[in-house]
């Protein structure tokens, strides 16, 4: 009898612990709880950043890759080599052959024949270098093309540019086997400078010399 009524005591006030440990536990809880979701706000694995980011490119979302990517190179202080890798590829596949280049080379510095991606980066980096070439090779093409066309450009206020032949001494010099050979510039009328009208006729190559043989 006597020791029930001590273990009954001994159950009781286990109970009134437990129940203070509960409310305690439950203030815990919260601060855990709080504590996770900024873990895995601050946390979420590189990997899986990295992993999902993969996935897009796979997928053809190259610009939903392109900032899944950007987002794991502004937040990890240190970044999987395969990233440059990856970025590169994808970068290429978005048609930024410059950035696909630069990332693809750091690839291939960091790891060497050695990477896993080795091959497949030497790969995109050919094909990158000879559509960032071809890029160039047209954009100067179109310059080329809007300059042939009617459009004049801008001397300045004074309207003047130092004529581009003689380089402002009126004087050509010719290399002949005699010697050197000073002739006047047969293209600004002994000035050293061309109107901004005959600049831009040059330009266009359509200012013709002048032939005034003396
Ligand atoms: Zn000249």
């Amino acid at each position: 009898m006597r020791s029930s009524i001590v273990y009954c005591t001994i159950l009781l006030i286990a109970l009134v612990g437990s129940s203070l440990d509960a409310s305690a536990q439950s203030e815990q809880e919260k601060i855990k709880q709080m504590e996770d979701e900024r873990q895995r706000q601050r946390g979420r694995s590189t990997r899986e950043q990295l992993d999902s980011a993969i996935a897009l490119t796979d997928a053809g979302k190259y610009e939903a890759a392109d900032a899944k990517y950007r987002y794991v190179l502004q937040n990890l202080k240190s970044l999987p080599s395969d990233l440059t890798y990856h970025f590169g590829k994808n970068s290429y596949l978005l048609g930024l052959y410059s950035q696909s280049v630069d990332w693809l080379n750091k690839y291939i510095q960091l790891r060497g024949p050695g990477g896993q991606f080795y091959e497949d980066a030497v790969t995109w980096l050919k094909k990158a270098e000879q559509d960032l070439l071809k890029e160039r090779e047209v954009k100067s093409a179109e310059a080329s093309v809007l300059l042939s066309k009617n459009y004049d450009i801008d001397c300045g206020p004074s309207g003047k540019v130092i004529c581009p032949v003689c380089t402002g001494s009126t004087v050509v010099i010719k290399k002949t086997y005699l010697g050197d050979q000073y002739k006047t510039c047969t293209f600004c009328k002994k000035l050293g400078y061309l109107t901004c009208v005959d600049y831009n006729k040059m330009l266009r190559g359509e200012l013709k010399a002048i032939n005034d043989d003396k």
